[in-house]
């Protein structure tokens, strides 16, 4: 039984006339890990944030742990994760490289309604998004804002939303190269080939933007597509992908 819902990745426009870039980070984050002594893998993983996050009530020396992304023993950033588990959504995926709180740094160029930061943030100005709500889009009810500092006049306001966790990747698109979870660590080091496949079974009806487990692309609904295109918000683009 295939899906009767169409969905489409979400990606940076950067043809003309829009040149805008941020160069920054958000504020905090889970650290790497040492590296495992059976699969020596270590670092941590990159394209998950949880800007809303807000730890700012943590003691000033914690903080300053997850203001840094050098690798730690793993029971440390065990203890980190806990530690920083109130202040995600109820069974977040939280682990070394999730990035938390509001994005921070530079801005630059001409945005759009929309930006997509590296491929792995949704950011929306604020009068767009408020339009996009009112069409009834479902995705958008946590956002927060950004730290982000633009030159000039007319900052454009950017907001962060935090992305829901939903939708696989089919099987089919899963590389013969992706290794299974490691005894010790339990690390998976998963691959995947392109174009990407959607799991039709796993996609969900009651979200019109949201970010493939595990894979982590953002996937948007055919009617984000519409309302996008009907209400002339420009900064991003969209490619349909096969769900089977
Ligand atoms: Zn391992």
């Amino acid at each position: 039984m295939g899906h009767p819902l169409r969905f489409h990745a979400i990606e940076e426009d950067t043809s003309p006339p829009y040149t805008g870039d941020i160069n920054g980070t958000h504020k905090w984050g889970l650290p790497g890990v040492e590296p495992c002594p059976t699969c020596r893998a270590g670092g941590g993983i990159g394209g998950l944030h949880y800007p809303c996050a807000d730890l700012s009530a943590l003691p000033a020396n914690e903080l300053k742990t997850l203001s840094d992304s050098w690798p730690l023993p793993r029971a440390e950033v065990k203890r980190l994760v806990e530690l920083v588990r109130p202040f995600v959504p109820p069974g977040a995926r939280l682990e070394s490289g999730v990035h938390l709180g509001p994005l921070a740094g530079k801005g630059s160029g001409h945005f759009g309604e929309l930006f997509v930061f590296y491929s792995s943030a949704l950011l929306v100005r604020r009068e767009a998004l408020i339009q996009l709500q009112e069409a009834g889009l479902r995705g958008l009810e946590h956002v927060c804002p950004t730290l982000v500092r633009f030159r000039g006049r007319n900052p454009p306001e950017l907001l962060d939303v935090q992305l829901a966790a939903a939708g696989r990747p089919h099987r089919d698109c899963v590389s013969p190269k992706s290794k299974p979870p490691c005894p010790t660590c339990g690390y998976a080091d998963i691959r995947y080939l392109s174009p990407l496949i959607l799991d039709a079974m796993s996609l969900p009806g009651d979200l019109d933007v949201f970010q493939l487990r595990e894979e982590l692309s953002i996937v948007v609904s055919e009617r984000f597509v519409d309302a996008v295109k009907r209400l002339e918000l420009g900064g991003v683009k969209f490619r349909e992908l096969e769900a089977r």
